[in-house]
């Protein structure tokens, strides 16, 4: 699965971060960036599906 953020819409509440930390982290610019393009792990879904602003995309 592809991993994308829509860093304009990003909050930064970190919930990604938490849920799915292999492939999410909070950067300098307290917005969330992919630490893979591509990943398995369903956790990224579910923190795709918890992002309160809508900005991850998995697919
Ligand atoms: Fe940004 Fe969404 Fe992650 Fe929150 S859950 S840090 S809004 S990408």
């Amino acid at each position: 699965m592809k991993v994308t953020i829509d860093r304009d819409t990003c909050i930064g509440c970190g919930v990604c971060a938490s849920i799915c930390p292999d492939v999410f982290e909070i950067d300098d610019e307290g917005k969330a960036k992919a630490l893979v393009a591509e990943t398995d792990l369903e956790c990224a879904k579910e923190a795709a599906e918890s992002c309160p602003t809508g900005s991850i995309t998995v697919e």
